[in-house]
Order: C-alpha cells, then sequence, then structure tokens
C-alpha cells in the first residue's frame, strides 16, 4: 500500500482558486490536465485504489494506491471528479476553520463528496505554522474541534486525519489518537506503519509539479528507485528543519519566491 499526497487540483494556469496562496503554497497545486495525466499513468499500472475510513480498513496489502489530498481548498472538487472517473476515490483533509471561505469548501461542498465515497478527514483547525510546537492543549483542541464540525456535516464520526505541513511528534499522534483518530497521515515518504496509543500512523509520498506521470505512477506501483530519492530528500529537510526551526520556513520562502523571479 502506498499513499500519494496531493494538494490542490487547478484549471490551468488559476493557481490562485484554490488553497492556501503565498510563496510556496503553488508549487504543490497541479493542473487538472496534469492530474489526469497522473490518474492515467497510476490507473493503467495500479489495480486498485483503496480507502481508509478506519484502523479497521488498514490492510498490508500490496498493490493497492491511496490518494489523499491536504487543506480542503476547492479544487478538491476538480480532483473527485476526476478520480471517479478512473474509478477511484480519495481522502480530503480538511483545515476546518477556513470552511466556507472563497478558495476552500463549503460545508455543504464536504457533505457532497461524503456522500459520493470519498473519505473526509481533519488537517486541523487553524493549519497551525508548527504542529509539533504546539502544546497538548493545543493539539487537543485542533483535533477535537475540528472532527466534531466535520463529523457534524458528515452526520458519521470521522476517524481519520493528516498533520498539516508534515510537522509530526509523537505528542502530535498521541492527542490524535485521544481524540478518536484511528488513522493518522504524516509526510514521511514510507509505506511503514506505526501505531501509537492504537493510532495507526501512515507516511505518504509527496506530488508536487514538476514530478512527471511516470514518476508518480512508479512511485504507486511501489518502485524502489524514486521512492528511496523521495526519502533521502525529505530526511535531508527534517534536520534542516530541526537545526533551523523557523529559519528553514523563512529560508524555504526566500528560494521559492527567488525561483519564481528567474523563471517567470
Ligand atoms: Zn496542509
Amino acid at each position: 500500500m502506498i499513499t500519494l499526497l496531493y494538494h490542490d487540483v487547478v484549471p490551468v494556469g488559476q493557481f490562485s482558486t484554490s488553497g492556501f496562496s503565498g510563496g510556496d503554497a503553488d508549487i504543490y497545486k497541479l493542473e487538472i490536465p496534469v492530474f489526469r495525466e497522473h490518474l492515467g499513468e497510476i490507473g493503467s499500472r495500479v489495480e486498485s485504489s483503496k480507502t481508509l475510513a478506519s484502523a479497521a480498513t488498514v490492510g498490508d496489502d500490496q498493490a493497492s494506491v491511496l490518494f489523499t489530498f491536504d487543506d480542503g481548498g476547492r479544487g478538491a472538487l476538480h480532483a473527485a471528479e476526476l478520480l471517479e472517473q478512473y474509478g477511484f476515490r480519495g481522502h480530503f483533509f480538511i483545515t476546518t476553520d477556513w470552511i466556507g471561505k472563497s478558495q476552500f469548501l463549503a460545508l455543504a461542498e464536504i457533505r457532497e463528496l461524503h456522500t459520493r465515497g470519498h473519505v473526509i478527514g481533519s488537517h486541523s483547525c487553524s493549519h497551525p505554522a508548527r504542529m509539533s510546537s504546539c502544546s497538548r492543549a493545543q493539539l487537543d483542541e485542533q483535533w477535537r474541534e475540528s472532527l466534531r464540525v466535520l463529523s457534524d456535516a458528515c452526520g458519521e464520526r470521522l476517524r481519520v486525519a493528516s498533520v498539516p505541513g508534515g510537522y509530526y511528534s509523537r505528542k502530535v499522534a498521541e492527542t490524535a489518537a485521544a481524540a478518536g483518530i484511528e488513522v493518522l497521515f504524516n509526510s514521511e515518504p514510507t509505506r511503514e506503519i506505526i501505531r501509537v496509543d492504537g493510532c495507526m500512523v501512515l507516511g505518504r509520498y509527496s506530488v508536487q509539479q514538476g514530478l512527471s506521470a511516470d514518476t508518480v505512477a512508479c512511485i504507486a506501483c511501489g518502485q524502489w528507485a524514486p521512492r528511496a530519492q523521495q526519502y533521502l530528500y525529505w530526511n535531508l529537510k527534517k534536520i534542516a528543519k530541526q537545526v533551523g526551526g523557523s529559519y528553514y520556513l523563512h529560508l524555504r520562502k526566500s528560494l521559492l519566491n527567488r525561483e519564481r523571479a528567474r523563471t517567470s
């Protein structure tokens, strides 16, 4: 089982129509034809996509791929429609403080995605800049309140979530478990599953602009080379985050802005 991490899927060139904006947000947004190409490649090589709505549905089947989408931007509607065309379903993780704001899903749209067989989960209330630096009380509130809002909207107790910004720590998982989350996705590029207080923690392979459909499909198939490359890169980034803290965020933003200025 391999989990892919996507963010927004947007019409060509319209990166500001969905999700968070700012220097570093757009690199995670894919245009509709690009995402369609990913699905075509994945669909031709992977037998099935799976959805995990609770810990009971986590298995070790090697052949399936999971599609996850963070933040709750309006582009989820494009993503869901395309997934359905290929017979797939996705997991949509919603930042609940942003529900109903422009560029973000409305409550009724979230309910509709749930009705269509997609899994809805929490991505915290406010998307803290560094989730792992929050106090235990803050984490409790972020998980419990976001789950309450989403469970009310879907008419069912929801049990899955993803960690904002990939800022994972054991405390983040412990508080998620205490809030009733059974499946928690972080951003570590691995297929290993760990358990924290009964909550299953799953890694994900992040997809961003510039990654070819072929590479994404190779990752989805579990091929070793592209996954190893991502694992190496991710661990270098993790070290930089630990050493640099908020300096890392600042540096990342300025590098991206410089890159954008250079290429535009
Ligand atoms: Zn996020």
